[in-house]
């Protein structure tokens, strides 16, 4: 899955070794440029390459066109499908649900229409307790049920409790991806509670009239969305070009909200 795709991201999933032939979904939050001029490249080096499996593109209403419309006048019959879906920035939708995962779209405020992406994981089968299977002799039903999560009755009345007979789970994972936004309260309904919250942070609150105006936030506002939706940890990004040394950004939210990181390229971060 790719969030964005700003101008040179192949050099940059090439630089960092990252495998773009295995993306299978691309979101797109708006359609400023810094969000999405780096597409039509990345679609024309999976045609290159003569990919062949289809790929899920959410974006905004106009994106489907761009992308058509480039291919059309450069003659180009792509050697895969897209399968491109609208985004809308009116409420939470649900846009993928796999065996793995949920992933979500949520309105931002910002001058263009414009989406978040909520990720949530979901829980796995749970591991059984193979000494206490082989020793009780469960029957093929009851480790079905377990191994999804949910005690078994056997209709003979015997009881079978996930918590005896499985690890405990690992607790899921939830991440939220907030682009470009001007400071928006409403928005901690969306990502309460996420285990990481990447949140844009343009500016710095002595340029806060600047961030209105634009529809940005400054570092201070993205740490007080952190603190208010109770999120666990804070990674900030979109910094203008303006600042050569980012510090002041951290000085700004830590007193906020202390879990907080700035974004680096090419950096993982460890959920
Ligand atoms: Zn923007
Ligand atoms: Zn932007």
């Amino acid at each position: 899955m790719l969030i964005d795709c700003g101008e040179g991201t192949q050099m940059q999933l090439r630089r960092f070794r990252l495998k773009y032939s295995k993306l299978d979904y691309i979101f797109i939050s708006h359609l400023h440029g810094d969000h999405y001029l780096g597409l039509i490249g990345l679609l024309s080096s999976f045609h290159l390459a003569r990919r062949s499996n289809p790929l899920t593109i959410f974006g905004p209403k106009g994106l489907d066109e761009i992308i058509s419309t480039h291919f059309r006048w450069s003659n180009t019959q792509l050697t895969y499908s897209i399968d491109f879906h609208i985004t809308t920035d009116d409420g939470l939708n649900l846009l993928v649900n796999t065996p793995q995962l949920m992933v979500y779209s949520f309105p931002l405020r910002h001058r263009l229409p414009t989406t978040g992406f909520l990720i949530k994981e979901k829980a796995g089968l749970s591991n059984l307790i193979k000494s206490k299977l082989e020793a009780e002799k469960l029957p093929v039903e009851a480790i079905k049920s377990l191994r999804k999560g949910m005690d078994y009755i056997g209709v003979d009345g015997s009881f079978y409790p996930v918590r005896e007979y499985c690890y405990p789970q690992e607790p899921t994972r939830t991440y939220a991806y907030c682009s470009d936004t001007i400071y928006w309260p409403e928005l901690k309904e969306y990502i309460a509670e996420v285990d990481l919250l990447y949140h844009e942070s343009t500016f710095l609150d002595a340029e806060k009239e600047r961030a209105e105006l634009t529809m940005h936030s400054t570092a201070g506002q993205a740490a007080s969305i952190a603190a208010a939706a109770s999120v666990k940890k804070l990674i900030l990004g979109h910094f203008s070009s303006r600042y050569k040394d980012l510090n002041p950004m951290l000085e700004e939210a830590k007193p906020i909200f202390e879990n907080v990181e700035l974004s680096v390229e090419g950096e993982t971060y460890q959920l």
